[in-house]
């Protein structure tokens, strides 16, 4: 049988023998571009903008309202020197540029938020790592210039509070622009960006300058939301921002127990999720998410960390949104979320990416049918019924 198979080999003439390895050729580029580039397409053309209602009732008079759309996401981690093997950062760097690229292109956001954790190894990394990082991080998230990126500083970093410097804190602060207790108003929109981090309350230098930025903050936005006919001495001086109740993008979720209220697919999974969170570690103090609640009366919170999604309910009324980690690293249904967001509402929707075992079995899928391919048109594989048939006329020939 061998013997034979192998004379088939040498005696298929060269044109026939080209031709399939051209067909083996386009197969494979197949399944790669399809894998590696259309699928991110097929997968994120399922997501839509939620609606929202554009109008806003002042007095007895209906205003409209543009809609601001905003992207969130949470948790890249890029990988560092350190920790990070070539093929995990290869692998999951694409999936990610892949991934926020075709976001972009197919949805065009007004502005993308990413709620910390850019980098993984930002707590420890050389100047040089740190350029690297910062190099590979402009690459993969290159955005048009009208979508604003707006970025929020994560323990990984710049470190846990005990690790946090004045000197990671300026590195990250001069790449991405970010202050904690910055305000970014758009479309008539307030969003308040906190590093979470630094919220320790024990008086250190960092703690303490960006808890003054976030209480003068706080001053100005609720001076603002105040009625016009009511004078407040202590608003008479203060600088008018749009009368909307801010949204808190911060990195460390405010307090909460454990996950075992979290629900859905990409929620943590079972066993993980009655662990008890430790505070400043995995959530904020209770002290410090009270002072935010009491500071800012935000109507609307996003909070990353935790690589799962949650919802939870703070004070009977403020929504907060744990978003998941983006990169397939950290999870295998990775997702991010949409908003359509107005002065006055908001609505939002999650948008997964390709699901990192869907892609696996589609490579083993491919593979297997390209042994078969092989197999077949060298005769290797004997058919089922020319086998039968053989049987049957040893059978009579006995
Ligand atoms: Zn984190």
């Amino acid at each position: 049988m061998l013997q034979s198979s192998s004379s088939a080999v040498r005696t298929l003439p060269l044109k026939k023998r080209i031709c399939f390895l051209m067909k083996l050729i386009f197969f494979v580029s197949s399944v790669l571009i399809f894998c590696e580039f259309l699928i991110y397409y097929v997968v994120i053309f399922q997501c839509h903008w939620p609606e929202v209602k554009a109008g806003a009732h002042m007095g007895n008079k209906e205003i409209s309202t543009s809609v601001l759309k905003a992207i969130i996401l949470a948790d890249t981690h890029l990988l560092g020197e350190i920790k990070g093997h070539w093929l995990d950062k290869l692998r999951r760097e694409w999936q990610m540029e892949r991934s926020f690229q075709t976001a972009l292109w197919l949805l065009r956001p007004d502005i993308v938020f990413i709620l910390g954790d850019v980098f993984d190894e930002g707590k420890w990394s050389s100047p040089q790592a740190w350029a690297d990082d910062v190099r590979r991080f402009r690459k993969m998230f290159r955005h048009p210039v009208p979508t604003e990126l707006v970025v929020i500083v994560g323990n990984h970093d710049i470190g846990f509070h005990y690790e946090m410097t004045t000197y990671k804190v300026k590195r990250f602060e001069k790449v991405f622009n970010f202050t904690s207790g910055k305000l970014i108003t758009r479309k008539g929109i307030n969003f308040v960006i906190v590093n979470s981090i630094a919220m320790e309350s024990d008086g250190c230098a960092i703690c303490r300058t960006s808890e003054a930025e976030l209480v003068a903050l706080s001053h100005k936005l609720n001076c603002s939301q105040q009625k016009p006919n009511h004078s407040n001495k202590r608003c008479s001086d203060v600088e008018k921002l749009p009368a909307s109740e801010p949204i808190l993008l911060q990195h460390y979720p405010l307090y909460r127990k454990s996950d075992a209220e979290c629900s859905g697919e990409d929620a943590a999974p079972p066993e993980e999720k009655n662990i008890p969170f430790k505070e400043k570690y995995d959530v904020l103090s209770q002290e410090a998410s009270q002072k935010l609640i009491w500071w800012f009366h935000p109507r609307l919170i996003l909070s990353g960390h935790t690589h799962s999604a949650c919802e939870v309910l703070h004070a009977g009324k403020i929504p907060e949104i744990s978003v998941p980690s983006f990169s397939w690293r950290n999870r295998n249904n990775p997702n991010f979320i949409m908003g359509s967001i107005t002065p006055t509402d908001f609505s939002l929707r999650k948008c997964f990416l390709p699901y990192e075992s869907r892609v696996f079995t589609i490579y083993c899928a491919a593979g297997a049918l390209l042994v078969i391919l092989i197999l077949a048109h060298f005769q290797l594989l004997t058919p089922p019924f020319y086998f039968a048939q053989r049987l049957i006329s040893k059978h009579k020939a006995v």
